[in-house]
């Protein structure tokens, strides 16, 4: 399942991370990016993640207040 963040549109208000800290975590200003084991090519801002952790993935996109993660196919 593929996660992708819009990180220049975070806002660093730390509720995905909060929520989902197995995929979602903060970089060193505080924007949200994609847990190392999850990511793509190395990409902070798009995440390739086990089936189990969608359901997470989904709450930390529900609740981030600007609408920047996208979890799907
Ligand atoms: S919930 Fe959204 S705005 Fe807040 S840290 Fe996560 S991605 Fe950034």
């Amino acid at each position: 399942m593929r996660v992708t963040i819009e990180r220049e549109e975070c806002i660093a208000c730390g509720a995905c991370m909060q929520d989902c800290p197995e995929v979602f975590e903060e970089d060193d200003e505080g924007i949200s990016q994609v847990v190392e084991d999850y990511r793509v090519d190395d990409n902070l801002a798009v995440g390739e993640i086990p089936d189990d952790l969608e359901d997470c993935a989904e709450t930390g996109a529900d609740v981030c207040p600007v609408e920047i993660i996208h979890v799907g196919s």
